[in-house]
């Protein structure tokens, strides 16, 4: 469903992603663990084409991302809507869930199918309520996001990546901005997707998360994946001190 190949990006001077390769069979949870810095934010936000890369190649459901081949050895930028398209391909939800503040919860859920996939309002508002009900907001549907709690508030941003009916869903340290007591709740939406059989990328630092949900764990360390295996196998037997240096401080 996701393949990154080889694929490698600078800011500057600065080395970020250092030929990094992996794939993301269909239904597979992938959880990417790491120091900050280390680049995880940067490869999510490769495969979602919120930035460019300057070698490899990532490929979403069968299509290039980033760049498209314009002829043997050549290369060229894709086109605003080709963008758009692919963008419709991977959902993504950051750490700061950035509603629309004058919106309503369904109102914010229905305006990407609305305007980006070109649905009917009706269709758009089955739709929606069908999600917030999904993860567990049926009854928060008019509420503005200043009335929701942060937790509630990250769940109608997941309902509302969701809407665009995306074929993978990539995930940047969703709990990091919650209260302790409203982390679980985030989580058991992600651990509900990953039943349903959704493909994910999710980024995070719940260790026992991780452990739980991901059928692989990615360690980055500096740019590089240094461990990646079932996190059982991981865990229980790291290849690198770095690894165990870091798992150390979430224990
Ligand atoms: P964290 O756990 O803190 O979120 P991360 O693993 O997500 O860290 P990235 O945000 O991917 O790390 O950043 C990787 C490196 O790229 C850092 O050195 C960062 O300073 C740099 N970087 C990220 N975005 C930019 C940018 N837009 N311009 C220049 N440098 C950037
Ligand atoms: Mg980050």
């Amino acid at each position: 469903m996701i393949r990154v190949n080889a694929v490698s990006k600078s800011f500057g001077s600065n080395q970020v992603l250092r030929d990094i390769s992996f794939d993301v069979n269909e239904g597979e949870v992938v959880v990417l663990i790491g120091p900050s810095g280390s680049g995880k934010s940067t490869l999510l936000r490769c495969i979602n084409f919120l930035e460019e890369f300057q070698s490899g190649q990532i490929l979403v459901d069968g299509e290039a991302v980033g760049y498209s081949q314009t002829g043997p050895g050549g290369r060229g930028r894709q086109t605003e809507s080709s963008i758009a398209h692919l963008r419709t391909k991977a959902g993504m939800v950051f750490q700061n869930y950035n509603l629309f503040p004058h919106k309503t919860a369904i109102e914010n859920v229905m305006m990407g199918p609305i305007l980006v996939n070109k649905e009917s309002k009706a269709a758009a508002r089955a739709h929606a309520v069908e999600l917030l009900e999904k993860v567990g907001l049926g009854d928060r549907a008019n509420h503005f996001p200043s009335q929701l709690s942060g937790g509630q508030q990250q769940r109608v941003a997941i309902a509302r990546a969701l809407a665009m009916r995306p074929k993978v869903m990539l995930f940047d340290e969703v709990t990091s901005a919650l209260d302790p007591e409203l982390v679980d709740e985030v989580l058991k939406t992600l651990r509900d997707l990953s039943k349903e059989g959704m493909t994910m990328i999710i980024v995070t630092h719940e260790m026992q998360f991780a452990k739980d949900v991901a059928d692989r764990l990615l360690f980055f360390y500096q740019g590089a994946i240094i461990e990646d295996g079932p996190p059982a196998d991981v865990f229980a037997n790291p290849k690198t001190d770095r690894f165990r240096a870091f798992v150390k401080r979430f224990q």
